[in-house]
């Protein structure tokens, strides 16, 4: 009953949204795409509200972070470097007669009676074999030849009677073919029959679950299309089980036929570059933005005149050929992404010039960001700086979930990753009925594996100078920079046999290592790396689920009206004002509201609204989710002198209302929106 109510809820927000613009399918008109939404103008703004947020909190306010707006198509290397090429798949399982792909870590549990077959042979129909009889009793009738011929005959009204198949007919063949030297008739019309009514027989196992209590035929009728499409013809089925099972997850949720075993499924959507389709062209649409980012570290580095730590932040598309595309936008093949890349010191560096990496809570903010902070503390810090942007912008903390990544979750290079969820109406309860939410967003420790990979794959050096270090370096007592040195050298050496090519030997990777490590002690290393990486669509969808709300007024009369409002918060919100003229047809109030509109246009999105009731229109309003509305009426005009030049603002929330000056309105709008 519960996920009734929630699959609900999803269906009157989708029904909103397409119904007031905020999303649609992309491509409608031809019946939609899969995986593929469009933002419609309520939907655009939104987004581009909270894009805009990111970019502002992540880049323009603060120091250490820049910008980088890269391209979707780039080298193919970059995603050898990272693994993608190799390594960016799902495992999936096929149902073997639709088709149809599921992830093998979400397949529904299900349970019935399962039907299995250990493979099927080719059979005629009656019909044909009635029609085959006729035509035999024809041929035979009119067959002419001596004593043998007859013989011969005689033997052949065997396939008159009994049950019969091609294998019968073939066998028939193999033995008298040549002694029927003199009734060609015969021989070319069993033939032409059996080479057209050939078929193949399988051995390949085939089970298919029906609900409990539905006739076997339904099974039958399963198992027999699967071998037809095996070309066996009119197949028997042979071997039939039976056998009741209980949430199994071997089975197709749609079909019920059994899954094929897991399958890595890569993801990422292949092109080609040039007008040659040839493997030298291929390339791939990004499935993250995060690689150019590594890829244009350097130069980021050199232009930006930063020093680590400094983050760099991209938002842009990205593509994933996603198996099932579900939940609405949660998971769209195209989506867009917001994402830093913060690079810190590696903890060893840190220690050399502060004596000891700073500890902080694993929960909990931990504050301004100091010099000795290893990487523990610069990932506590930004899972709590992504919580403030979510808070910032309506989404409170109880609404958020966090999911710390297990050791065996967490990528081999990975030292820890938060996920900060969102509990959206389609996220799964546990056994106590408490829902932990869907990913909104990942916070990553990558140690310097991203751009370790780029420095091995272009040759080029991802490392920094770091002139503190050298200094403090030369510094430190001997046993210390011994101990830095082989824990660096350590994690060097553990990298770089984990990411060794073939060709690679032991004692070339020691040597690497022992450069690397000496390196350090020179002020060099590569640097390190914390990832906040966002969605953006899904942050929409978020901000949409969350701002729905509906109510259920009935009137005098008794009759009921659900009036729906989209509670935004204001800086997020695709309108920021409503400026309503109490009437239409009052020329001094349509003046007086253009001259509000124009006044507010150039600093926030403003719609101007004089159709319909004045009721109407907040109501249009508060669908769209805009928080405030402003109306000019004749007390604006100066109908109470003391009123001149104010408007009553409306707030959405709670529809109060009162006075304000026009000339205090942007200023007072502009506190809340921003
Ligand atoms: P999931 O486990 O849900 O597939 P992920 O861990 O693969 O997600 P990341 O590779 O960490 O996701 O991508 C970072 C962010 O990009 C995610 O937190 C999510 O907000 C967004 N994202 C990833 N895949 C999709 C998708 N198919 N549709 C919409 N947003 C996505």
């Amino acid at each position: 009953m519960a996920e009734q109510k929630e699959n609900l809820q999803m269906e009157k927000i989708v029904s909103l949204c397409k119904r007031r613009g905020f999303i649609f399918q992309s491509s409608e008109i031809y019946g939609g795409i899969n995986g593929f939404w469009d933002y419609g103008p309520l939907g655009a703004e939104l987004k581009r509200n909270v894009k805009e947020l990111w970019w502002h909190t992540m880049t323009r306010q603060r120091d250490d972070v820049a910008g980088l707006e890269a391209t979707i198509i780039m080298s193919p290397q970059i995603w050898k470097a990272s693994g993608h090429v190799d390594t960016f798949a799902d495992l999936m399982r096929e149902c073997p007669l639709t088709k149809k792909r599921v992830r093998a870590d979400q397949v529904e549990p299900q349970s019935g009676i399962v039907y299995s077959y250990t493979g099927a042979n080719s059979t005629l129909t009656d019909n044909e074999i009635v029609n085959f009889r006729a035509d035999l009793k024809n041929v035979l009738a009119n067959l002419q030849g001596d004593d043998n011929v007859k013989t011969l005959a005689m033997a052949a009204e065997d396939l008159l009677y009994g049950p019969l198949n091609v294998g019968k007919i073939r066998s028939y063949l193999q033995e008298w073919q040549d002694k029927w030297v003199g009734s060609p008739s015969l021989i070319k019309y069993l033939e032409e029959f059996a080479g057209k009514h050939e078929g193949h027989y399988s051995s390949d196992s085939f089970a298919v679950l029906i609900p409990t209590g539905k006739p076997p035929e339904s099974a039958q009728k399963i198992a027999q299309e699967f071998y037809r499409q095996q070309r066996v013809r009119n197949p028997e089925l042979l071997g039939e089980e039976k056998k009741k099972v209980d949430n199994s997850i071997d089975f197709h949720p749609e079909s019920g036929v059994g899954l094929t075993e897991a399958r890595p499924f890569n993801l990422m959507f292949k092109t080609y570059v040039g007008p040659v389709e040839s493997e030298d062209n291929v390339a791939y649409l990004r499935p993250e933005t995060a690689q150019a980012i590594f890829a244009q570290f350097k130069n980021v580095l050199e232009t930006s005149r930063q020093k680590v730590p400094f983050g760099i932040g991209q938002i842009g598309k990205a593509f994933r050929n996603e198996v099932t595309p579900r939940n609405y936008t949660f998971r769209s093949r195209e989506f867009e992404q917001m994402e830093l890349e913060f690079f810190i010191k590696p903890d060893e560096a840190v220690e050399a010039i502060h004596g000891s990496v700073a500890t902080v809570p694993e929960t909990g903010h931990p504050g301004e960001p100091q010099p000795n902070w290893g990487w523990q503390a610069w990932h506590q810090y930004w899972v709590e700086e992504r919580v403030r942007f979510y808070e910032g912008i309506g989404l409170a903390r109880e609404t958020l979930g966090f999911h710390r990544q297990t050791a065996e979750e967490l990528a081999h290079y990975a030292r820890a990753c938060v996920d900060i969820l969102f509990k959206f109406p389609f996220s799964k309860k546990d056994e106590q009925g408490n829902v932990a939410g869907d990913e909104l967003e990942g916070i990553a420790a990558r140690s310097d594996f991203d751009l370790s990979q780029h420095q091995r794959f272009s040759g080029k050096p991802m490392g920094v100078f770091d002139d503190e270090l050298r200094a403090a370096w030369a510094k430190l007592p001997k046993e210390k920079q011994d101990d830095l040195w082989r824990r660096f050298y350590e994690n060097r050496k553990k990298y770089l046999t984990k990411m060794a090519r073939p060709d690679e030997t032991p004692e070339q990777i020691q040597k690497q290592a022992t450069e690397d490590a000496n390196g350090l002690a020179k002020g060099q290393y590569i640097p390190h790396v914390i990832e906040p990486s966002a969605g953006v669509d899904r942050l929409i969808l978020a901000l949409i689920a969350n701002a729905y709300s509906e109510a259920t007024t009935t009137d005098a009369k008794g009759k009921s009206e659900t009036i729906f409002t989209m509670k935004f918060h204001p800086r997020v919100a695709p309108i920021k004002v409503g400026v309503l003229p109490l009437l239409k047809n009052k020329p001094d109030l349509v003046k007086k509201a253009i001259e509000v509109r124009d006044l507010l246009r150039p600093w926030m999105n403003v719609y101007y609204d004089d159709g319909g009731s004045i009721g109407k229109r907040y109501a249009r309003q508060d669908e769209a989710g805009t928080p405030f509305c402003v109306t000019i009426d004749f007390d604006t005009l100066g109908e109470k002198p003391e009123l001149l030049d104010t408007v009553t603002i409306r707030y959405r929330d709670d529809g109060r209302q009162e006075r304000l000056k026009i000339s205090e309105l942007r200023d007072f709008l502009l506190s809340k929106i921003r």
